[in-house]
């Protein structure tokens, strides 16, 4: 398939979650790096979906509504993404809603933490680094970059603010993968795996498949190299013969901005195909 188009990225983050460009501003550089089918993809909330669609609509890009859901698993960190779900759905609202109420909490216990390290984190300039989307660990970091506390997010992490560290806060509350699937088909949206390569469950995404809730595998992403992909390629394949039944292969870059992740990239080095962003828009069209 070497004639194959190559311009989707089905992965993509704004400043509605922990991204470091406005959707407007992000599907521009779509645009200048050649991309034609995207997806916004921002951690429990729609906020940046809307602005997207619009902005690509005047350069002829294709936005897929998407979102990408934290959950737990047995103690494992698991994401799921959720495409074409119904982003005016009033339940689905109230619920991301709450969530980004549990996760302003969340942001005011950390800060007590590090006033007990003295370590003086304002608020303010936290919420200012939200920009008002869904205030994560990684905007409490780059505060602390600011300050002088640390030199990059990696040792914020490090340090602090990862699992087990002195200032690592729970959430209330996790959805269970099952929980987000469920809203996801609530929404008549299309279910698959954020990269499966962080956590090793391979047994229980054969599982949710059989559930009929997940619908495919993020083969394709940033930090899958060459054998990982072909792993979950060979998984997709495997699954689909024992359960007769079809799965979509996605993947995109889960781009931030370029200094974003363990190795950084600028945006538009991981594309997929445009096909299966194809499919995956056929899929959820099927939904409707
Ligand atoms: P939160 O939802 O507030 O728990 O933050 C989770 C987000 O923090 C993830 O989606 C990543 O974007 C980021 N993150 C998690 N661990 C690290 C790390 N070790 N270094 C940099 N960013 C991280
Ligand atoms: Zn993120
Ligand atoms: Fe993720
Ligand atoms: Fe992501």
């Amino acid at each position: 398939m070497s004639g194959a188009l190559r311009n989707a990225d089905l992965h993509l983050h704004t400043t509605a979650s922990d991204g470091g460009y406005p959707p407007k501003e992000l599907v521009l550089k779509c645009k200048d790096v050649g991309l034609q089918y995207i997806a916004i993809t921002d951690h429990d909330t729609v906020a940046g979906v809307s602005e997207a669609i619009r902005e690509g609509e005047k350069h002829g890009i294709t936005v897929i509504p998407g979102i990408e859901f934290s959950t737990k698993e047995s103690g494992v960190s698991v994401h799921i993404l959720g495409y074409g779900i119904d982003i005016n759905d009033v339940a689905f609202l109230q619920m991301l809603n709450e969530q980004q109420i549990m996760r302003k909490k969340r942001m005011q216990e950390m800060v007590s933490k590090f006033s007990k390290l003295n370590i003086e984190l304002k608020e303010a300039e936290i919420l200012k680094e939200a920009d008002g989307g869904s205030i994560g660990r990684p905007h409490v970091a780059k505060v602390l970059v600011r300050m002088g506390v640390v030199k990059d997010v990696a040792e914020a992490f490090d340090l602090y603010l990862g699992e087990g560290k002195p200032c690592y806060v729970k959430k209330q509350r996790e959805m269970t993968p099952l929980e987000a699937l469920d809203w996801i088909k609530a929404t008549k949206g299309v279910a698959i795996i954020a990269h499966p390569v962080y956590y090793n469950l391979d047994e229980k995404i054969m599982e949710w498949v059989g559930t009929g809730l997940l619908h495919g595998i993020e083969v394709y992403h940033r930090d899958h190299d060459l054998e990982v992909q072909k792993h979950y390629e060979q998984l997709t394949t495997k699954i689909e013969s024992n359960l007769d039944l079809s799965l979509l292969r996605t993947g995109g870059s889960d781009f931030h901005h370029e200094d974003y992740g363990r190795v950084p990239e600028p945006l538009g080095m991981t594309r997929v195909e445009n096909e299966l962003a194809v499919q995956l828009i056929e899929r959820i069209n099927s939904f409707q």
